[in-house]
């Protein structure tokens, strides 16, 4: 609903509009006034029909509606306009590791509010919240696994823990995962999806940039590869580190990337902002990405990229 049609609906509903036409000797729209409320009023509620939650999904972008099942079976890629619905790291593992096997690493981290920082609710209690409702311990899942036959570590975010947000765990197993890569001669995978640090960690949330781009210099030192995937939305303290320091930074469709957010942008240089700006297809025309990659094609195009990185 549009900001007019939100002011028409306040009008019908506080009787505006009638008193408004009224005034100016208008008939007309009082029969209008009460055709459009009688019609929500008299549905009784054995009459609306009753939709199951969760079994259809409709397309944000072309609005085309399909069950969800065949959403999965797509990819969540929507089969009609190619819009990447965003997905987590359950998901991507399953998608990308061969027969959906794999094994998760450094999942016994987890964050601890030692600021003891509160904004709208303290950090501890939403930390608390999140665990209960998702199975989550934090916004980076580590895992390692075959992909195409390559062996591999994946690190993928999660942007239903805080937004994603990049604190002292994601940092940790980061850099854990960097490791294991040196030790057992592995390429490192990173999917990104975050509003950037986590502001309820301070600058412990901001050490991390540093903490992640030092170590991503050691698997460089020892000559392993490293592919940072950007998907919708990556913003702020990722791309500002570890996000654009892949040996190739790629892209899904359509997605959102930058550092700040355009309304700020905006605001700061004066000026409006051109079109499709910050999505991932104007990044790669502005030289910010080696290549955009549909998510149908992601595993195979990343395992060749990876084999042709290692011989
Ligand atoms: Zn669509």
């Amino acid at each position: 609903m549009n900001a007019e049609q939100d002011d028409e609906l306040d009008d019908s509903l506080s009787g505006d509009d009638v008193l408004k036409e009224n005034a100016a000797g208008g008939s007309e729209s009082k029969s209008k006034w009460y055709k459009r409320l009688r019609k929500g009023i008299t549905t009784s509620t054995a009459e609306k029909r009753e939709m199951p939650e969760g079994l259809w999904s409709k397309c944000p972008e072309c609005h085309y509606i399909c069950t969800t099942s065949e959403l999965k079976e797509n990819l969540y890629v929507c089969p009609k306009c190619n819009y990447h619905h965003r997905i987590g790291s359950e998901d991507y593992f399953e998608i990308l590791f061969d027969h959906k096997i794999y094994t998760e690493l450094f999942d016994n981290i987890r964050s601890v509010d030692f600021l003891g920082f509160t904004d709208l609710k303290s950090y501890q209690k939403r930390l608390d919240e999140i665990h209960s409702k998702t199975d989550l311990k934090d916004s980076m899942r580590v895992a390692v696994g075959n992909m195409n036959n390559i062996e591999l570590v994946i690190a993928c975010m999660d942007f239903e823990f805080i937004g994603g947000s990049l604190g002292s765990v994601m940092g940790e197993k980061f850099s854990r995962a960097i490791d294991y890569c040196i030790q057992n001669r592995l390429p490192f995978f990173v999917i990104s999806k975050s509003g950037g640090a986590r502001m309820m960690e301070s600058a412990f949330s901001l050490m991390q940039l540093a903490k992640t781009s030092g170590k991503l210099s050691q698997l460089n030192d020892a000559g392993l590869p490293f592919i940072s995937l950007l998907t919708d939305p990556t913003f702020g303290g990722i791309s500002a580190s570890f996000g654009m320091l892949g040996d190739f930074n790629i892209a899904e469709p359509g997605a959102l990337i930058g550092f700040a957010g355009p309304r700020v942008i905006k605001e700061t240089i004066k000026k409006d902002l051109p079109e499709g700006f910050q999505r991932s297809e104007f990044l790669l025309e502005h030289g910010f990405l080696d290549f955009i990659v549909d998510r149908k094609a992601l595993k195979q195009k990343v395992s060749t990229l990876i084999r042709l990185l290692q011989h």
